[in-house]
């Protein structure tokens, strides 16, 4: 449906709904759109802060932890130089004759005392082999010094450059943060290395239960990977490797921010920061509808008042459109009382808008209607009674008159004036039957075979035929039944005798009636003057002739023809006689239903 076609009311109304919950909602929106950012934005700063204070927090606790191995270190030193200067005696550390490899005793002896473990290692062929260790082996403290060297950077930092080194590593599952410093001969000399170890394992725990016990949001989480995408801590994935995931690929990239992606089906806002020594990315992450509260009594309020400002709109919308459809439906109805011939109509409305205007000026036109209908009413009175009556007059006389003359030249004058009373009274008939044929809105339809009514006006105008020696050839056979009213004589009769007026003497009128699927078409051909295409329409609208001139012509028998044939659903229409010269005339009529 085309905009144009919907009810002004209906379109009033819409408008109006329109107006008043577009903008609401465009605010609404816009109120929700802000909230949202200053919501996200509120907690990507929060979780940045979470994530600085646990990174801190972090470190404080490896910080204990490197402390406390640096004082086991120094405790199992202290031990190691109280029993004497360790030597090297026959390519073993000796020291105070004791002979360190192979045996545990010793670092056995300190760890009872300090804990976490302790581990001798000698020098040899520029590497550092372990030759003793408190934790059990497998193999029953059996060092060859062919396996378990410490690692080169230990090797390097101790051995080489004389330092005290701190450095992490694995035994037998579990992770150990170490201290290793130099151990000396009697002459100063680097024969091996003293560690100290504790396990990793409590710090981590101490790490995780303090994240556990702090939950952003209702169900948000911390957790740890590294570079590799390893989980380190995490709720339940510890162990598996996030790489394959884009959040973890920008996160182990970009090293601190923040980052928005979808954790199984939810919206997780995440920030992120990196703990250089551990290789640790630590994240902090927030399920985001747990912080959209504020936003769902904005989304609630916003539907109640859309809904109350649809409903004001409504009311509003309802009551201009009837301000303005009501008096327009009124001149609606006047004007289609008008249109069907009522003029006894009054637009009551006397408002002062367009609207009141346009009333006012519809009533006006409506009278001046009202008063040329009634004068078109008083002349065609006049034309059927009043002028007719005296013209039948004339001609009664003008008979009796030529019966009577014997003088030629009187006779002449006489025959003039039948004459021209004849077409008088042609003219008033057909004049008076237009203003009929006007008014009338249904005919009286019935079964009227057509060839015996055109029979029989042909046998009328045989009078008029002979005059001019004129043949009618009459090309029908059998019965055309065709659902129509006995004024389709005039049809018939008018066409015919234009073909008579408009033909040379002793030419021919051809009348067929051909079968034209629902309709009967009847065709007048004549051999006459012809007509010229501007002209094939125009001398059917007796007005347009009249306004255009120059089609000769002042009668009204074609007008009537058209008028009966629309009466009777069907179509009238000229062309050109293909056979030469002259018109055929055509009409459709419906046929008749069984
Ligand atoms: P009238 O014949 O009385 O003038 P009509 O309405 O019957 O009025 O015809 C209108 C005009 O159409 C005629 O004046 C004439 O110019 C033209 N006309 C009608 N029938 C024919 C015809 N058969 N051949 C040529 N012209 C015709």
């Amino acid at each position: 449906m085309k905009l144009q076609d919907i009810r002004l009311n209906r379109k009033l109304i819409a408008f109006a709904l329109i107006l008043s919950i577009l903008p609401v909602s465009l605010l609404g929106l816009y109120a929700y759109d802000q909230t949202q950012n200053y919501i996200d934005s509120e907690l990507k700063e929060k979780l940045q802060d979470q994530v600085k204070l646990e990174k801190d927090y972090i470190n404080a606790t490896f910080s204990t932890a490197r402390e406390k191995v640096s004082n086991n270190l120094n405790t199992s030193s202290d031990e190691l130089y109280s029993r004497g200067i360790p030597d090297i005696v026959d390519n073993k550390m000796v020291v105070n004759g004791y002979v360190v490899n192979n045996n545990s005793d010793i670092v056995v002896d300190i760890t009872n005392q300090i804990g976490g473990r302790v581990a001798i290692f000698k020098v040899k062929n520029n590497r550092a082999v372990k030759i003793s260790e408190s934790i059990e082996q497998n193999d029953n403290k059996n060092y060859t010094e062919t396996e378990n060297f410490a690692s080169d950077k230990v090797y390097r930092e101790v051995v080489i450059k004389d330092n005290t080194y701190i450095d992490r590593s694995k035994i037998q599952d579990q992770w150990y943060l170490n201290a290793y410093r130099p151990i000396k001969d009697s002459s100063d000399k680097t024969i091996g290395i003293l560690c100290a170890g504790i396990p990793e394992k409590p710090f981590i725990n101490k790490i995780k239960s303090q994240m556990k016990d702090i939950v952003i949001g209702e169900t948000g989480y911390y957790y740890v990977i590294n570079s590799d995408g390893k989980v380190i801590i995490h709720p339940n994935l510890e162990g598996e490797n996030v790489l394959n995931y884009d959040f973890a690929k920008e996160m182990i990239a970009k090293k601190e921010g923040n980052i928005k992606y979808i954790w199984k089906g939810r919206d997780k806002l995440v920030g992120y920061t990196y703990y250089e020594q551990r290789d640790w990315v630590i994240a902090s992450g927030a399920f985001v509808e747990e912080f959209y509260a504020p936003l769902h009594n904005i989304r609630d309020s916003l539907t109640i008042v859309v809904i109350a400002f649809a409903l004001m709109g409504s009311i509003f919308g309802i009551w201009f459109s009837r301000t303005i459809t009501k008096p327009v439906d009124e001149m609606l109805e006047a004007a289609n009382k008008v249109s069907e011939g009522d003029f006894d109509v009054e637009i009551k409305n006397t408002s002062k808008d367009e609207i009141g205007q346009l009333s006012k000026a519809l009533n006006s036109m409506i009278t001046n209607l009202r008063d040329s209908n009634n004068l078109k009413d008083l002349f065609t009175d006049i034309l059927r009674h009043d002028l007719l009556n005296p013209v039948t007059i004339i001609k009664g006389y003008s008979d009796v008159l030529l019966k009577m003359e014997d003088d030629e030249k009187k006779i002449k004058t006489l025959e003039t004036i039948k004459r021209n009373t004849n077409k008088l009274i042609n003219m008033i008939e057909n004049a008076s039957k237009l203003t009929k044929l006007n008014t009338v809105e249904e005919l009286d339809f019935k079964r009227l075979d057509i060839k015996s009514i055109f029979e029989e006006v042909i046998n009328n105008y045989q009078p008029t035929l002979d005059e001019k020696q004129m043949d009618v050839d009459f090309r029908v056979e059998g019965e055309y039944p065709a659902r129509a009213d006995p004024f389709i004589e005039d049809v018939f009769s008018n066409l015919l005798s234009n073909a008579i007026k408009y033909s040379p003497e002793k030419s021919k009128i051809i009348i067929e009636i051909h079968d034209a699927d629902k309709f009967w078409e009847i065709t007048v051909t004549d051999f006459g003057e012809g007509i010229a295409d501007d002209n094939k329409q125009l001398i059917f609208e007796r007005f347009k002739r009249a306004e255009k001139g120059g089609v000769k012509g002042s009668g009204l028998g074609l007008a009537i023809v058209k008028r009966i044939i629309e009466l009777h659903g069907g179509e009238a229409g000229v062309r050109d006689n293909p056979q030469g010269k002259g018109s055929v005339f055509w009409v459709t009529v419906e046929k008749y239903q069984e």
